[in-house]
């Protein structure tokens, strides 16, 4: 191996990724008096985040009756019940908090005629315990919120002090007697390399929308926090569910956002009909993502889609007033006339599911702590490490995650995670000192890869991996389809061994950084699809046709996946079923959040 030196820098907490989840979590280390560290391998206003549309979910009642309880409720019945009760009951009740937060540090919400937040309908959001009619609880910034959300928390992140490394790409984490002590990063702009010593590190760095061939997310979600847990022995939980949306652009996958369905947009078949109405007579198109996804599916198959190959549907927003398009859906518009083609004030948009969101991810507590569950302690927090965002799993989207609920996510556990590392973190104590054999480790798997020389480009194995997740752990799956999957991820990630890296420069070397992603995209795809064919049910976005119902009895359970190269060990951990605050102390009626069937 090429013989490494490298730069090591000593901070108390080391976020890794800048997306809303890592940004709120470095800003609330920081005003926690925190030598903290932000590193991130995009700008930070480039993370993934930016490009979230519609909204963050909020019951501050601007627009009707609304509280924390029927925002739980909604969370839990869109989770089909396999979301944990007590982080469920945690971002319901804080989100109202962290949402004036982001206002007081000057997100620039759209405003009612009073002055107040603007919140609009979106899907699986009701009242009443899911008896009432839906409820307006998404505040948004027009259709630009994750925008206006992170140049907010870059600004105040800045203001407190915190230190960015920007454009540097973090490799591995380093294990010190079963704790996490820091983090190798390799710097892109010049090559040198960094090891981060702290007695915390964040992940923060997003889903692994990537994994698959069509998606709504960005070119960098490509799972790297889930990748550099699992090569520490670490157990991703839950992978098998993930979110496709219901309108991404035909063609080209990007989002139309629910928020187009909120403001009144409705979707039709090749008859002109509005079939969500016979689906989900209550709430129609406004029902949660999964059921939408599926029902557009069902219709496409059944000969009613649209276009030349009948294969998508129409979203229909010509009948809303022009004004009110261009004051709540500005993006949207343009984003259809540039992917689409349309003029959205005349011809309905093509669309059709696309992947968009992972519920599963690193396992943790509601404080934001990592979890190593063992058979004894479900619950065993691993030491000096946490994870935030899309990349953690909480769990409060469970099976299936509600529009909006993922922008509360970052921000009420991104402030839950530093109040945490407040409590934790002993300032007084030094840092841990450099590991030099986990460093030592972590650039030999570096400088293999950079001198991998077999037969297999990069870009083609991507190409392979995506092509087959797209094909077998899609909105609909079978036993046939999902053990195929498995032959053929497996198949696909023991062709890692075989990869060719042409540059073999360390100044952006583009070539060696989407080697490192793919290494790190493929444990979260196996993870996936592995899952997904040993769960024998169908609840949330898992959707089976030959287990159709949801099996509380026996898969009311976390899917924990261990992987190890192209061999995946799944193990299970139960699901936490009592909420943080019981009835007496003005906690849910267990009642109201008790399983049963999940209908819209
Ligand atoms: C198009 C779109 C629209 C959406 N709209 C909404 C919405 O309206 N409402 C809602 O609630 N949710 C929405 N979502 C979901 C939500 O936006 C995402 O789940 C969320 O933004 C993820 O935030 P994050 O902070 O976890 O990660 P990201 O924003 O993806 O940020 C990841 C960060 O990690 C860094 N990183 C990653 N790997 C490394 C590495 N190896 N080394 C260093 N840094 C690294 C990146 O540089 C980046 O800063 C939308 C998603 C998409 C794709």
């Amino acid at each position: 191996m090429a013989a490494y030196e490298y730069e090591t820098h000593e901070f108390d907490v080391v976020v890794v990724g800048a997306g809303g989840a890592g940004l709120r979590a470095t800003l609330g280390m920081a005003e926690q008096g925190l030598r903290t560290a932000c590193v991130t391998k995009v700008f930070p206003t480039r993370s993934h985040t930016v490009a979230a549309q519609g909204g963050i979910a909020a019951s501050l009642s601007n627009m009707g009756p609304d509280n924390w309880q029927w925002h739980m409720f909604d969370t839990v019945k869109g989770s089909d019940w396999l979301g944990d009760m007590d982080a469920m009951e945690y971002l319901a009740r804080a989100a109202p908090e962290a949402v004036y937060e982001l206002e007081h540090y000057g997100v620039p919400f759209s405003r009612t005629e009073e002055g107040k937040i603007y919140q609009r309908p979106f899907g699986g959001h009701t009242t009443e315990f899911g008896e009432g009619p839906p409820v307006q609880r998404t505040c948004a910034a027009a259709d630009r919120t994750g925008h206006a959300i992170l140049h907010t928390l870059y600004g105040q992140s800045l203001k407190q002090k915190a230190e960015f490394y920007i454009e540097y790409f973090a490799i591995d984490l380093v294990i010190t007697d079963g704790a996490c002590t820091g983090v190798v990063c390799w710097k892109l702009d010049d090559g040198t390399i960094h090891v981060f010593n702290a007695k915390m590190v964040v992940l923060a760095t997003g889903g692994y929308g990537r994994a698959y061939f069509s998606c709504t997310s960005a070119h960098t979600c490509t799972g790297d926090g889930g990748g550099m847990a699992a090569r520490a022995g670490l157990p991703l939980q839950d992978m098998e569910f993930v979110q496709f949306h219901p309108t991404g652009i035909y063609g080209s996958g990007c989002l139309i956002t629910e928020g187009a369905r909120g403001e009144g947009g409705y979707l039709t078949n090749s008859e002109g009909e509005r079939f969500m109405e016979r689906y989900a007579p209550h709430y129609k198109d406004l029902a949660s993502r999964d059921v939408v996804s599926r029902c557009i599916t069902m219709e496409i198959r059944e000969g009613r889609g649209v276009g030349r190959d009948k294969d998508h549907i129409h979203l229909n927003l010509m009948h809303l007033p022009p004004e009110a398009l261009h004051e709540r859906l500005p993006g949207i518009s343009e984003s259809a006339r540039v992917f689409a083609g349309v003029d959205v004030t005349r011809d309905p948009i093509p669309v059709l599911p696309t992947v968009h969101y992972n519920m599963g991810g690193i396992p943790t507590n509601y404080l934001g702590e990592v979890l190593d569950p063992s058979e004894d302690d479900p619950q065993r927090v691993y030491p000096g490490l946490m994870a935030v965002g899309e990349a953690g799993c909480a769990s409060v989207h469970g099976a299936n995650r509600l529009g909006s609920n993922s922008l509360i996510d970052l921000v009420v556990f991104g402030r839950a995670a530093a109040i945490r590392a407040g409590e934790v973190i002993d300032r007084d104590a030094p840092v841990p000192a450099t590991n030099r054999e986990q460093v030592d480790r972590a650039l030999a798997r570096f400088d293999a890869l950079r001198h991998a020389s077999g037969g297999t480009p990069t870009a083609e194995l991507r190409l392979e991996m995506q092509k087959t997740m797209q094909a077998d752990a899609a909105v609909f799956r079978t036993a046939e389809t999902l053990s195929e999957g498995v032959t053929n991820m497996t198949a696909v990630a023991g062709k890692l061994d075989d990869l060719h890296v042409t540059d073999r420069s360390l100044i952006w070397n583009t070539d060696l950084m989407e080697t490192l992603e793919l290494t790190n995209l493929m444990p979260n795809a196996l993870a996936t699809i592995v899952g997904a064919e040993a769960r024998k049910e169908s609840r949330g976005a898992h959707a089976r046709e030959d287990f159709t119902d949801r099996d509380d009895e026996n898969w009311r359970v976390h899917t924990l996946a261990r992987v190890d190269g192209n061999s995946v060990a799944l193990s299970y951990r139960p699901v936490v079923i009592d909420p943080l605050t019981s009835p007496a102390e003005g906690g849910v009626d267990p009642e109201k959040i008790a399983p049963r069937a999940r209908v819209y």
